[in-house]
């Protein structure tokens, strides 16, 4: 089954309907699918290059981000 992560705040999910949830990390405050559909073994934030296995770590503080928390890519 796809699981859909969220690259502002790993939130994970098999339906992606949940695009539709309020997400307090998104600059649109909605979840944003990563392009991937699969879990990951590693998470790779795009403006710090912070990587990590536990994509809730999104919801860390981030030095380089715009909006402050870390971003996956992918
Ligand atoms: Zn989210
Ligand atoms: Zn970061």
């Amino acid at each position: 089954m796809a699981t859909y992560t969220c690259k502002y705040c790993g939130y994970q999910t098999n339906s992606p309907r949940d695009a539709g949830m309020n997400c307090n990390n998104s600059p649109h405050k909605h979840h944003e699918w990563m392009n991937a559909t699969e879990k990951l073994d590693k998470y790779t934030c795009k403006y710090c290059g912070y990587q990590t296995n536990n994509p809730r770590d999104a919801n860390m503080h981030c030095h380089n981000s715009p909006h402050k928390k870390h971003e996956w890519l992918g």
